[in-house]
């Protein structure tokens, strides 16, 4: 109790009043809900709008939520939770990960890795993430046989735009299509969307009416 909790942003010292597990008052700014667009994600002048872009041209989803864009603090957190396997870290952005989403899907679909990759990580996020959820919404159901991944795709950070897309594309297939015809993939960054892409056009060819995205953080364009 007599030592002094630091913020995991800053650095600094926490005041004992403000009592997130985390972070101090000052980068509780950091975290403060931002307008987006409720198509993609992204940042935009007006809450629960859609975009330009996608009015024009839709995703395959119907809905994205976030807990924050990744960019700073964000980014080194989920650099910590992933590459440290820091997931102490993780329940807190989860709880900002639920209270962005209004009215959370009965049916998450996570995102599988490649074995090795997991067996050397120990973990895959984004069960995790959904596990936490459903701690959160216990009426939630785990679905984490829904897709398969094949096999060694390049790093999709190091491709561009047009490469990335086709990349995906041979990385996932269908291995234990849904019954119900709504679902929420999660996720923990959504980068260009490629991957979510992929994923969603892969659920609706098999009848799936409505995709909702759940990610801890969207990267900004
Ligand atoms: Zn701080
Ligand atoms: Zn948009």
């Amino acid at each position: 109790m007599l030592i002094p909790k630091l913020c995991h942003i800053c650095g600094l010292e926490m005041k004992p009043t403000f009592r997130h597990p985390l972070w101090c008052e000052t980068c509780q700014r950091y975290f403060a809900p931002q307008p987006r667009c409720s198509r993609c994600g992204l940042q935009m002048q007006g809450a629960g709008l859609v975009c330009g872009l996608c009015l024009v041209n839709p995703p395959p989803w119907s809905n994205l939520y976030c807990a924050a864009d990744y960019v700073y603090p964000l980014s080194p957190l989920i650099h910590k939770i992933k590459i440290a396997k820091q997931l102490s870290l993780l329940a807190p952005l989860m709880s900002l990960l639920h209270q962005a989403i209004p009215q959370s899907c009965n049916h998450l679909i996570t995102v599988p890795m490649l074995w090795h990759k997991q067996l050397w990580r120990g973990f895959n996020l984004s069960e995790t993430m959904a596990y936490q959820l459903q701690a959160l919404e216990p009426s939630i159901a785990i679905h984490t046989k829904t897709f398969r991944k094949h096999r060694h795709t390049p790093a999709q950070k190091s491709l561009n735009r047009q490469a990335r897309l086709l990349n995906v594309r041979n990385a996932f297939s269908l291995y234990q299509p849904p019954q119900v015809t709504e679902v929420a993939i999660i996720d923990d960054v959504v980068t260009t969307g490629a991957t979510v892409r992929h994923l969603s056009e892969l659920l609706l060819e098999v009848g799936v009416k409505k995709i909702d995205i759940y990610c801890l953080c969207r990267t900004p364009k």
